[in-house]
């Protein structure tokens, strides 16, 4: 089958660090099904999948680079504590920050897509700088502190979204149906069962009861392709 498919502790913070920690209850800025290993589907992948496919993978490049722009910005206590990880198990999220532990992790299928990486890693730093610098005033995520941090960290005027280029999994379909009476055409994964029939048709003409009139009738069948 083919794939086209978020430091704390600058020195001043570091004395209302804890107190300010446990009050702010980050979110994870990822959809809560792809950045939560305990949810169901992921997990039972994870059993079958081995430990490179599920293990997050430290980036000492990424993290270095990130160090950087934090030292550029003052931020010396945030430049002990940012890490940058490749998260596999992310699937269609590019990348995620955490606050306060200054972790960002990235989607590995990143790599595939040109410089997508390290906007990617400043898009979710520029989070984490967000959200320090605004301590304990909540803010939006994407906001205009968020917008300020993205100028600091080099990328201005950079995206919102979090989903980025990576194309969802291709389901294949290789049966094609057509409403014997409107021509309507649906793609299927697998064959109806018999009796299937155009649900706009059935609701147009019969109020929505089965006719054989509007049955969908195969007129394709790709299932023996490779
Ligand atoms: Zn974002
Ligand atoms: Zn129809």
């Amino acid at each position: 089958m083919k794939r086209i498919s978020q430091l704390f502790l600058d020195f001043q913070a570091g004395i209302r660090g804890s107190l300010a920690e446990r009050a702010l209850q980050r979110p994870l800025y990822a959809t809560p099904d792809e950045a939560d290993p305990q949810s169901a589907p992921v997990k039972a992948k994870a059993k079958k999948a081995t430990a490179a496919e599920t293990t997050t993978q430290f980036d000492e490049t990424l993290t270095e680079q990130c160090r950087q722009i934090l030292h550029a910005l003052d931020l010396s206590g945030a430049v002990k504590l940012v890490s940058v990880q490749w998260n596999p198990r992310l699937r269609s999220t590019a990348g995620y920050a955490n606050y306060p532990s200054w972790r960002i992790e990235l989607n590995p299928k990143l790599q595939e897509f040109e410089g997508q990486v390290n906007r990617t890693v400043l898009h979710e730093l520029a989070h984490l700088v967000a959200y320090h610098r605004a301590g304990r005033k909540k803010i939006e995520p994407h906001g205009v502190e968020w917008q300020r941090a993205c100028v600091d960290v080099g990328i201005p005027g950079e995206s919102a979204r979090h989903t980025l280029p990576l194309p969802r999994r291709e389901v294949k379909r290789p049966y094609t149906y057509a409403c014997a009476h409107c021509g309507l055409k649906v793609k299927r994964v697998r064959k109806f069962r018999r009796g299937s029939a155009c649900k706009q048709c059935c609701t147009q003409f019969t109020g929505g009861v089965y006719d054989s009139r509007f049955r969908f009738v195969l007129i394709e069948d790709d299932s023996q392709k490779a």
